[in-house]
């Protein structure tokens, strides 16, 4: 640990968030013992991560490879489940800046050896009705606390208003969510790009951006969220 972060871990110190004894550096949101306990998802699959592989199933469950997906690879770190589920509410609706950048930096920790070397790590836009709504963009910060360095905003744009998708079945969610990213051609060609979101639920969302991406010219696209729901 250099002298800077010794002097602030000393003056702010960290707390687990789940049983309150005090962090060390190397710890992210939650002490060591208290992070071997968080739901990981493990054995998905890389295009939808459904988690019910068969034995015959190595990367992909039967059901996607007859589906096309614009993004070359889904990645995620946890199933949608407490403490991670209510931490990612906290993070989206109640405005704790610090806990989505936290939510990313230990995503990151998790999936450090799973994440293909990009150039680029980028947060799935909101609209522009949406952010003014909210204030800000959860996923911003994720992938702010993910990557460490602030994530360009200017590749990668939601252009239409759409209906929350929680709301939605599967056919409307993939309506709703049609042609609603635009991608900078200039900004994206050749470029190999990791996508962060909070939550993926069925993919739709992580499609059309991924596809707004590939054609406006990116090498390879990468899914990563921090919750399978
Ligand atoms: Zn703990
Ligand atoms: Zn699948």
């Amino acid at each position: 640990m250099n002298l800077v972060r010794k002097v602030i871990h000393f003056l702010f110190p960290s707390f687990c968030e789940i049983c309150q004894k005090p962090l060390d550096d190397l710890e992210v949101l939650v002490c060591n013992s208290c992070y071997f306990k968080l739901p990981f998802l493990k054995n998905y699959c890389q295009k939808c991560g459904n988690v019910d592989l068969t034995y015959s199933e190595v990367s992909y469950c039967g059901k996607c490879l007859s589906l096309k997906f614009y993004f070359d690879k889904f990645i995620a770190g946890f199933k949608y489940e407490k403490p991670i589920s209510n931490w990612i509410l906290e993070a989206k609706f109640k405005e704790n800046f610090l806990l989505a950048y936290q939510l990313g930096r230990l995503l990151n920790k998790t999936l450090s050896l799973k994440v293909p070397s990009v150039d680029v790590v980028i947060p799935l836009p909101l609209s522009k009705g949406r952010l003014k709504k909210r204030g800000y963009n959860q996923s911003f910060l994720i992938a702010y606390g993910f990557s460490g360095k602030k994530p360009e905003l200017n590749l990668l744009f939601k252009t239409k208003e759409t209906q929350p998708q929680m709301e939605l079945s599967y056919k409307e969610r993939v309506e709703n969510i049609k042609d609603a990213f635009l991608a900078l051609r200039d900004k994206v060609e050749g470029k190999r790009i990791l996508l962060i979101d909070d939550v993926m639920t069925t993919g739709a969302t992580l499609n059309e951006a991924s596809k707004a991406l590939k054609k406006a010219g990116a090498k390879e696209v990468y899914g990563c969220v921090v919750a399978r729901a």
